[in-house]
């Protein structure tokens, strides 16, 4: 709540993740920290989803059934109304060449899976602040 006693708007987070054991734990998680949290499997649909939710973070899994974490964070970071949205990799990926690939594709940061749920909403109201001036 705020001085006026208005609530202020949660934060938004869209996760984009193939594995329901996986979006069951980060919107439990997410939703307990006070979050807005809204999951789609589909990464066909990540864009679109992207344009009507207006995310403050995006989680994305980059090994996705049809499309990849890759690709979809290109095509987000290609557009003009999406680019200044955090996207965050969460992958199993641990090796320093997919570490770079996935920096160099447009990823703002990763997690490793399996996630330390401290870590990752450490991790998680890191990217949401504001960027320092
Ligand atoms: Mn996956």
């Amino acid at each position: 709540m705020d001085k006026k006693g208005k609530e202020s708007p949660k934060q938004r987070i869209l996760i984009v993740e193939d594995n329901a054991t996986n979006i069951k734990l980060f919107r439990d998680v997410l939703v307990n920290a006070g979050l807005h949290v809204n999951a789609i499997e589909d990464g066909l649909i990540a864009v679109d989803e992207a344009i009507a939710f207006k995310p403050d973070l995006i989680l994305l899994d980059v090994q996705l059934k049809k499309i990849s974490g890759l690709d979809i964070v290109k095509q987000l970071k290609a557009n003009k109304d999406l680019a200044h949205i955090p996207v965050v990799a969460v992958t199993a990926f641990a090796m320093s060449d997919d570490r770079e690939k996935i920096l160099e594709a447009g990823f703002d940061h990763y997690i490793a899976k399996p996630i330390s749920i401290a870590i990752f909403l450490q991790e998680v109201f890191a990217m949401l602040e504001p960027k320092a001036a």
